[in-house]
């Protein structure tokens, strides 16, 4: 199959709309990072996701749709505090978990009996999301446990031969996924960190918890997604404490004598400290942050055999999020949070 990469355009959305109607998958950009879009409501469709990405199957899917969808003929009760989330902040960075109507395919939700659904703020997303008026299951676009991507590029690298299209709607500035919010209960909780904080969400309901599996209780996890090792570049990693410079630095200096080639991952304060290296700069706010982790994640398996990185300073709002992306990108195992 060949797959191309093509501009936004009237001609493109229209045969991103058969492919998607005849059961096929097209990748999309959003705000966050890209996704791999496919019909909610056609079974093989979303068979065909995982299958394409190596998702493993209790791995949920998050609903798209565009910002008129009426959200009744897919999610069964939606509690005000929920509406009052959708006016601050959508369409944006925010995936809400909802009570679901069972109406997508069973595949999405892998059984549970809620449903994810995220409006994005992304003009090209929008675009396609009303070009189709589908709810569209679109996860990252990446293969499963590789880094997501930010880029139409970074999806072609993935998906080459196996997807037939990607709208190229340039570089996502989010650039990692959405918050992923439960709102089934009396107060929201937080199931992924992301770019929307749980001090905003608490700003506007006036509470918001974040869950954080128990596996003493052996519950079944809310979001199963986060069980998984993820974003991982195809190189070695090292995650070095903020406060360990000096080891990191000790490291890098021991990996290139035995003839490795380094790369150091931080933040633009303490680049300096490893002037003798390749630095791949995280920049200096949160949102640079967040913009740059994973394509520079991506540089770095192109460039080096050990990517050694330093947790930045700051580790509040949105850096729960990059921190939660960081650590699972730099375990060498599946790890249990
Ligand atoms: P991705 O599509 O790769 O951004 O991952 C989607 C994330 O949303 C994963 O962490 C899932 O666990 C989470 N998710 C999707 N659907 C649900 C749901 N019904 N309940 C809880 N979490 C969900
Ligand atoms: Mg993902």
């Amino acid at each position: 199959m060949k797959t191309e990469i093509k501009p936004i355009t009237s001609d493109s959305l229209s045969e991103a709309k058969t492919i998607i109607l005849n059961g096929g998958v097209v990748a999309m950009p959003t705000e966050t990072v890209y996704g791999l879009g496919g019909n909610a409501l056609d079974d093989e469709a979303v068979k065909r996701i995982f299958e394409v990405k190596g998702r493993p199957s209790d791995n949920p899917l998050i609903a798209h749709v565009h910002s008129g969808y009426d959200l009744t003929k897919i999610i069964d009760y939606d509690p005000p505090y929920a509406k009052a989330l959708r006016e601050a902040f959508l369409p944006g960075p925010l995936t809400l978990v909802y009570p679901s109507t069972g109406k997508v395919s069973p595949r999405v939700s892998c059984g549970l009996q809620t449903l994810a659904v995220r409006i994005p703020a992304h003009a090209g997303a929008q675009a396609f999301l009303k070009e189709v008026d589908l709810p569209i299951v679109a996860p990252s676009a990446n293969l499963s446990k590789h880094v997501s991507p930010t880029s139409a590029m970074h999806v072609f690298e993935d998906f080459e031969g196996k997807i037939p299209l990607i709208l190229d709607g340039g570089e996502s500035i989010g650039g990692i996924e959405s918050t992923v919010c439960d709102v089934t209960g009396d107060v929201p909780v937080v199931l992924r960190p992301g770019l929307i904080t749980r001090e905003q969400i608490a700003a506007v309901v006036g509470d918001c918890k974040e869950y954080t599996p128990d596996f003493t209780k052996k519950e079944r996890v809310k979001s199963p997604g986060v069980l998984y090792k993820h974003y991982s570049p195809r190189c070695a990693t090292v995650l070095f404490a903020t406060e360990e410079r000096d080891k990191a630095l000790s490291y890098c200096i021991a990996e290139q004598a035995k003839g490795k080639t380094v790369a150091v991952l931080c933040e633009d304060g303490i680049a300096d400290g490893f002037a003798d290296f390749t630095v791949l700069r995280l920049g200096g706010t949160e949102t640079e942050m967040a913009n740059r982790l994973y394509s520079l994640l991506r540089e770095a398996e192109k460039i080096c055999d050990v990517l050694v990185t330093v947790e930045p300073r700051a580790k509040e709002g949105v850096m729960v999020g990059v921190l939660n992306r960081l650590r699972k990108a730099c375990t060498s195992v599946d790890i249990q949070h």
